[in-house]
């Protein structure tokens, strides 16, 4: 069989929604239509790390992008991602593309387009409703998706981004029909 010289990273949990928040793993059939529609393109498929696993584990709360916004945090990006920025960087010398990187948006660490962002800090169980309340999505990415941008800009290597939004994954596979 030919190869097709065609990768995608995607984001940990498009694989392995086990690694998410507990109770956050939502439209799990679209994420399969989305994982079934690379293989249908025949590109092989690297699963990036949870950042978020991999630092604060399973029984994590949920955060907002300003509580990972720590030079520890973005840290821990930059070296979880050094892996995969090698294996970009040998895949492209010998002719391989990378065609996209799919990314979560709303994920604090993982958005592309949109992030979620909060005030957050102290013990979960002190937050007033005002404060719970004042959780927002704005438009910015997340730290992981931040920390791989600036890694790519600064090696001149430029891969499409592409956001699969939970509330509505049928428009990342409009764009992934695109690739
Ligand atoms: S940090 Fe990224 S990979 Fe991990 S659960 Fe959140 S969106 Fe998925």
């Amino acid at each position: 069989m030919e190869r097709s010289k065609k990768l995608v990273l995607v984001a940990h949990c498009l694989l392995n929604s086990n690694s998410k928040v507990a109770g956050l793993v939502k439209k799990q059939e679209e994420i399969q239509k989305i994982l079934s529609l690379l293989l249908e393109k025949k590109f092989g498929i690297i699963q990036l790390p949870c950042p978020e696993l991999t630092l604060y584990g399973i029984k994590r709360w949920g955060h907002v992008k300003e509580q990972f916004d720590t030079p520890y945090y973005r840290r821990h990006c930059r070296e979880i991602f050094q892996p995969y920025l090698d294996q970009i960087i040998d895949y492209r010398a010998v002719g391989y593309e990378i065609k996209a990187l799919i990314g979560i948006d709303g994920s604090p660490s993982c958005g592309v387009n949109k992030t979620c962002s909060a005030c957050w800090q102290g013990e979960v169980a002190d937050l007033k409703p005002d404060e719970l309340m004042s959780l927002k999505i704005i438009n910015e990415a997340g730290i992981f998706i931040e920390v791989i941008k600036k890694i790519l800009k600064a090696k001149e290597i430029e891969i499409p981004l592409i956001a699969v939004d939970e509330e509505n994954p049928f428009l990342a596979r409009e764009k992934i029909e695109q690739l």
